[in-house]
């Protein structure tokens, strides 16, 4: 069974439009599923795998629907923005991709990141697209438009050299995994830019405690 729990991000029902899909889970469930089913994160599907097993099932029409490869609203408009296909995506790049919000400055740069947290990023101005590091602050590091050295790719790379790519968005990623920081308080793993060393806690803890003793 998938680990995911909730309203699944990115994900939108292709009956009604709206993005309130959870998971269904198929098989005979435990007590745990109940529990979920119960708050209505998960959705059970019964016990026999029917032929055309749907992934998701929307809360707001009822509509089962959908399969865990497909992608998602951010990965398909990122297929769109490359002019390739999703699988050429997951080959060359990976999956998990979504919009980075209010990235999209006047340069017309769109960037997407992947990874929890954020890993690797991916900047697309036709006919280019760059790797690099997913940004704290995406407006001072990202001026201008895509002229930088970095590792700069074209649609061709990702369909004719796709390990190369792969490669390069490894190389990123691995470095950026490594600057991971683990808080100390929720004891969850949290990126540099949202870690105080300081207090050894990840930003949202940090202020949590600050609010529980302001003086
Ligand atoms: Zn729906
Ligand atoms: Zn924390």
């Amino acid at each position: 069974m998938g680990e995911s729990m909730g309203v699944q991000a990115g994900r939108v029902c292709p009956g009604c439009g709206e993005e309130n899909s959870i998971p269904l889970i198929y098989g005979m469930p435990g007590a745990e599923d109940f529990q979920q089913a119960e708050r209505g994160v998960v959705a059970l599907g019964g016990c026999l795998m029917p032929e055309d097993v749907a992934a998701f099932v929307c809360r707001s029409c009822d509509l089962s629907w959908g399969s865990e490869a497909d992608p998602t609203a951010d990965e398909a408009e990122l297929a769109g923005l490359l002019g390739v296909e999703h699988a050429d995506v997951v080959r060359a790049l990976g999956s998990g991709w979504r919009r980075e919000p209010g990235t999209t400055g006047e340069d017309g740069v769109a960037w997407f990141v992947s990874g929890e947290p954020a890993q690797v990023a991916i900047g697309i101005q036709a006919p280019w697209f760059v790797l690099d590091r997913p940004a704290a602050a995406w407006g001072e590091v990202r001026q201008g438009p895509l002229m930088g050295e970095g590792h700069r790719f074209t649609r061709d790379d990702v369909l004719h050299l796709p390990d190369v790519v792969a490669d390069a968005a490894e190389v990123i990623a691995s470095r950026r995994r490594r600057s991971f920081r683990w808080c100390r308080t929720c004891r969850r793993v949290a990126p540099p830019e949202t870690f105080s060393a300081s207090a050894g806690a990840c930003e949202q803890c940090q202020r949590a405690a600050e609010e529980r003793a302001p003086w």
